[in-house]
């Protein structure tokens, strides 16, 4: 079995290096690490010319991303599993992203058990949808230790599961959250989210979501934030998230 784990997909997130430092201790056979955005990784932007994480599978002589997204496109489609680490400015907490959901996927995550699991199926340039089996981790910020321990450990159950390690580990007793997204939320100029907007907390039909000075945002249907408050969307406020079920 073959696992790529690729880090600083986002070069401005840096938890993932400090994640591979711990993983590598584990010498798991077939486990390759790939720096998702290395120029962005060294000059500590998110990226250079475009999302690489809106950029797959990329363009042979496209822009830097594009390019990138070329050359890691065939690295991840050859790999069994694939682990995206991300950190956010958000306040998510333990959150995996899936860019389709069947059986084995299910399976996947129940040995993880995470608050929550975010189904983006039409998300279809981000970097796991090339993938067999692909799993993104949005667990906290960036110098969170917090968020760095239960990573690790997440993977760890994860590698578990797979048979790939065999160690003891304690089991997660909360149960999981499964939000579908549908659509983005838009964020016209000026506007801006109102406090009381949390994520995954229903926005009910009809609420103010959003305002400038006195003009107002209103949901035009139910809806779950999904993602919001993340400072690096530029047009958007987040997604909206319809929630499935509770496992
Ligand atoms: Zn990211």
């Amino acid at each position: 079995m073959k696992i790529l784990l690729v880090i600083a997909t986002h070069g401005n997130e840096k938890i993932g290096l400090k994640v591979v430092k711990e993983i590598e201790k584990l010498h798991i056979d077939n486990l390759i690490v790939k720096i998702g955005n290395e120029k962005a990784l060294k000059l500590n932007k998110r990226y250079i010319d475009q999302d690489l994480n809106r950029s797959f599978p990329g363009k042979r002589n496209g822009n830097y991303e594009e390019r990138r997204a070329f050359e890691l496109s065939p690295i991840i489609k050859s790999a069994d599993l694939v682990i995206d680490i991300h950190s956010t400015t958000s306040n998510i907490k333990d959150t995996l992203i899936v860019s389709k959901l069947n059986k084995e996927m299910l399976e996947y995550i129940k040995s993880i058990q995470p608050k929550y699991v975010i189904i983006m199926e039409k998300s279809k340039n981000s970097l796991i949808s090339q993938a067999k089996i692909g799993i993104s981790f949005e667990y906290g910020k960036d110098n969170s230790i917090i968020a760095l321990k239960k990573i690790v450990l997440d993977i760890k159950k994860l590698l578990n599961h797979f048979g790939l390690i065999k160690i003891s580990l304690p089991k997660n007793k909360t149960s999981t959250k499964y939000f579908n997204v549908t659509s983005i939320v838009s964020k016209p100029k000026g506007y801006k989210l109102l406090n009381k907007i949390k994520n995954y907390t229903l926005v009910k039909k009809g609420t103010t979501y959003a305002t400038n000075k006195n003009k107002k945002l209103l949901a035009d249907e139910n809806f779950y934030p999904v993602l919001f408050g993340e400072k690096n969307y530029k047009n958007y406020f987040g997604f909206k998230g319809k929630y499935i079920a509770k496992i």
